[in-house]
């Protein structure tokens, strides 16, 4: 989930992808674009129906688009807050914010 789909007609950034824009209703312009991998919790819910509770997350990327998610690593999680995406398979955001390996200091 590192990229999202882009309508080069109209601007329009969409989550899932789909094969026209529903905004436009383009369907030949459409192409994955890279996220930042950044977003802020919309919503979520803590499931008990598991050996282990764990968290499902609307994630609203900073591009826009609502993504669903595991949350992990978030012992009290709360709407609002900064999430970064963790490219694992499936992916799954963590709290906090994605920091691209330039601007790290060290
Ligand atoms: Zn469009």
């Amino acid at each position: 989930m590192r990229t999202i789909q882009k309508c080069l007609a109209c601007g329009r950034l969409q989550h899932p992808a789909r094969s026209i824009c529903l905004t436009c209703g383009s369907a030949d312009h459409l192409e994955n674009v890279s996220t930042s991998g950044n977003g802020i919790v919309d919503s979520f819910t803590v499931v008990h129906r598991a050996d282990e509770p764990y968290v499902l997350a609307r994630i609203r990327l900073d591009e826009g688009p609502i993504v669903l998610s595991h949350l992990v690593d978030d012992p009290d999680p709360r709407c609002d807050q900064r999430v970064h995406l963790i490219p694992t398979e499936p992916p799954v955001f963590a709290p906090g914010r994605h920091v691209p390996p330039a601007h790290r200091s060290e």
